[in-house]
């Protein structure tokens, strides 16, 4: 059977890497959401907690729930509760609207909007959230937001940089003006702590990076990231093709003479996202090819092992499809097990 093998001295490297620029894993905070970036929330969750991270990030409150008893202290993205939860549970709040969502006592983290325009209030609306998340009497435990361009190599990182640091004293001033003490304060994820000198933040939320990666390429400073997750595929039958037989859908494979070739149980219903000819030749870590299009289920390879390694670096993958890691990472299955090793 398929599985996905993550190597834990990987793991613990990269969180090694991060706290590197911290010197402090309590100002970690693992982003966990999407199945851990298809690593496998459960799986991820235990290794963080076995390395002593004390913070999570998740979207629903379902992931929070689930790993509750691993973390101290979990932030929840994109749903908000119209119940009690955990008192170590933090709602974050999107909108104004999200305010009247929320029961009262709850812990919640104010996102800002500092030029993403996805979600967050304005800095106009700053005082009167504050103001409305007081008088529903909510906990106000963090004031967030999220960069646009961390991974663009341009001044904008900066200059909304600069904007969360004017949110910040003015928070510090409207809480003082209400009496309330202060949030933490966090805006970083793996692309922006590689850019900071100095973190000034209280926590910093890394997902990309725990897993191996940083899509951006930094002229400065390249962080040595180790990959976690390894995909590797079991055989179901092996083929001897006779010169010109051609494999897989639209036979666009063809045989330039006699060979094996082998079929394996990954495919894109599994994640594993349809690689053509058109996308330039997909070569397994160690060397086999893959031959044709990927079906639902299977792929070819010219092979005959038991088990080949699909990938142990999503890099390639990501350049041939001519997208991101975190796309390739994200679609993996949460149907193919997955083994710590
Ligand atoms: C996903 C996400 C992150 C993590 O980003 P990486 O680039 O994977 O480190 C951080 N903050 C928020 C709000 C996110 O949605």
């Amino acid at each position: 059977m398929a599985k996905i093998i993550l190597n834990k001295l990987n793991y613990f490297h990269n969180l090694d890497t991060i706290n590197q620029k911290l010197n402090n894993t309590d100002k970690i905070a693992v982003v966990l959401k999407d199945n851990a970036y298809g690593h496998g929330l459960m799986q991820i969750a235990k290794l963080a907690n076995e390395y002593g991270i004390k913070k999570a990030v998740v979207r629903t409150i379902k992931e929070a729930e689930e790993i509750s008893h691993l973390f101290d202290y979990i932030l929840v993205l994109a749903e908000t509760i119209n119940q009690s939860c955990s008192h170590t549970f933090h709602i974050a709040i999107n909108s104004l609207q999200d305010i009247n969502n929320i029961c009262k006592n709850t812990n919640v983290h104010l996102k800002i909007d500092t030029g993403m325009h996805r979600n967050g209030i304005t800095i106009e609306e700053l005082e009167e959230a504050i103001y409305r998340i007081s008088k529903a009497n909510l906990n106000l435990t963090g004031v967030f937001t999220h960069y646009r361009s961390s991974d663009v190599l341009s001044s904008e990182f900066f200059w909304q940089q600069t904007n969360f640091n004017n949110i910040k004293n003015e928070v510090k001033t409207i809480c003082e003006k209400l009496s309330l003490s202060l949030p933490h304060f966090h805006s970083l994820n793996s692309s922006g702590i590689f850019r900071c000198e100095k973190v000034d933040d209280d926590f910093v939320r890394i997902g990309i990076a725990c897993y191996g990666y940083c899509d951006n390429k930094f002229p400065l400073y390249e962080p040595k990231l180790k990959p976690v997750a390894s995909l590797v595929a079991t055989r179901l039958s092996t083929t001897h093709l006779k010169k010109g037989n051609r494999i897989g859908y639209g036979g666009e494979f063809e045989a330039s003479q006699d060979m094996a070739s082998s079929t394996y149980d990954i495919g894109y219903g599994d994640g594993f996202l349809r690689l053509t000819p058109n996308h330039g030749q997909y070569i397994t870590p160690k060397g086999f090819t893959l031959l044709g299009k990927v079906s639902m289920d299977s792929l070819s390879l010219d092979t005959n092992e038991e088990e080949v390694v699909i990938f142990d670096d999503v890099n390639h993958l990501a350049q041939l499809h001519r997208t991101i890691t975190y796309e390739i990472l994200t679609s993996l299955s949460s149907q193919i097990k997955r083994v710590i090793e």
